[in-house]
């Protein structure tokens, strides 16, 4: 019988980003400790991340970035010339324990969430999706690209029909780049412009693809303030388009959970029930994968939000409160938010948002039906 595995450690909660950083908040820690609390999760389901080795982490990475890593690390500096080369030690991708440590034990979790599909079972990696990373260069909070090293992992293992979904708010820029032109892997990404956002350069419905991966690359560019019935047109609308030209042996989901309302580094209006609804649209067309993390800033958002994901995926019903114990847990963290007009008060009551629906705009369409034209 297939088993549902969640892989994590709270050892996450030792490596993070320094303080001034979005990503100083506890994610994959905060979401064991939150399903702990809401009695959702039980020790047999837990696999323990397990670090990367070297041999996986150049299967995309140069060894000269994942050696620089290290060594930045280690000295907890920047090597001489790697702020320029490698596009660390600023704000943006920081020195601290996340940028080897870290990121090597989401990278070995996304490997070991590969090889539990690979027996059968499906597994979710909350720690992956770190979509941004070049070869031989941080981005965008990104030092390993762990969903590129796991497709190159699938590939040594003979797969030649991989596709990659990334629901992120922002585009994946690393993911595409490692693939852009090869017809064995299709990168589907929907995310918000990158005339208005993150990463700026890249992501627009042009990028098809290049050389043999000439249509093996699609990106869904949406407007501001996207609500939930446009982003769920958005999917159904480019997963049919995948699937006219792409039938995947398996399949990768990026589920970062910046799209919902209250991550305050989108602009999207997702309520989880709607992200939630994602979810199982693409398990309805594809079957089921591997899932990782993603993108996240707001912790009371993401812990919500992938505790939606775990109890559809584990068969449970989600409770409908948050029990004293899970309502402590939030307000223990270290966080304010941004904006203190705004109400959050209801994330520490319910675990499903209400629906955020609306019309769906004629932008959106436009897009939709030019990406198909251009399929
Ligand atoms: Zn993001």
């Amino acid at each position: 019988m297939k088993k549902v595995k969640l892989i994590g450690t709270l050892d996450y909660g030792k490596y993070r980003y320094p303080k001034n950083h979005p990503l100083k908040i506890p994610r994959v820690s905060l979401l064991l400790r939150f399903l702990d609390a809401m009695n959702l999760i039980d020790e047999k389901e837990l696999i323990k991340s397990r670090p990367a080795t070297k041999e996986e982490l150049l299967l995309f990475h140069t060894e000269d970035y994942i050696n620089t890593l290290m060594e930045a690390e280690r000295c907890q500096c920047v090597p001489k010339g790697a702020r320029e080369k490698y596009n660390i030690g600023g704000y943006e991708n920081p020195v601290s324990y996340a940028m080897f440590t870290g990121s090597s034990l989401a990278t070995g979790s996304t490997v070991q969430a590969i090889e539990e599909f690979l027996k059968g079972n499906v597994a979710f990696n909350p720690a992956g999706g770190m979509h941004h990373a070049f070869k031989s260069r941080a981005n965008g909070f990104c030092y390993i690209n762990d969903p590129a090293v796991g497709i190159e992992y699938l590939r040594k293992k003979g797969f030649k029909r991989i596709l990659y979904i990334d629901l992120d708010a922002h585009h994946c820029d690393g993911v595409q780049e490692a693939f852009y032109d090869t017809d064995q892997v299709f990168v589907l990404s929907l995310h918000q412009s990158p005339e208005y956002a993150f990463p700026f350069e890249k992501g627009f419905l042009e990028e098809i693809g290049e050389g043999k991966g000439k249509g093996y690359n699609l990106n869904i560019p949406l407007p501001k303030g996207l609500n939930d019935n446009e982003f769920l047109f958005a999917l159904e609308k480019s997963l049919e388009i995948v699937k006219e030209v792409f039938e995947p042996e398996v399949y990768l989901l990026q589920l970062g959970t910046d799209p919902l309302l209250e991550d305050y580094l989108s602009k999207f209006n997702l309520s989880n029930v709607a992200f939630l609804k994602a979810f199982n649209i693409v398990r309805e067309v594809f079957g089921e994968g591997v899932y990782l993390g993603g993108g996240g800033y707001h912790p009371y958002a993401l812990a919500r939000a992938w505790t939606l994901i775990w109890c559809e995926l584990s068969g449970r019903e989600v409770p409908e409160k948050l029990n004293n114990k899970a309502k402590e847990l939030l307000k223990s963290i270290d966080f304010e938010e941004f904006d203190d007009e705004v109400d959050r008060s209801y994330m520490l009551e319910t675990l499903k948002d209400p629906w955020r629906g609306g019309e769906v705009r004629k932008e959106v369409k436009d897009t939709l039906e030019k990406a198909k034209a251009s399929s």
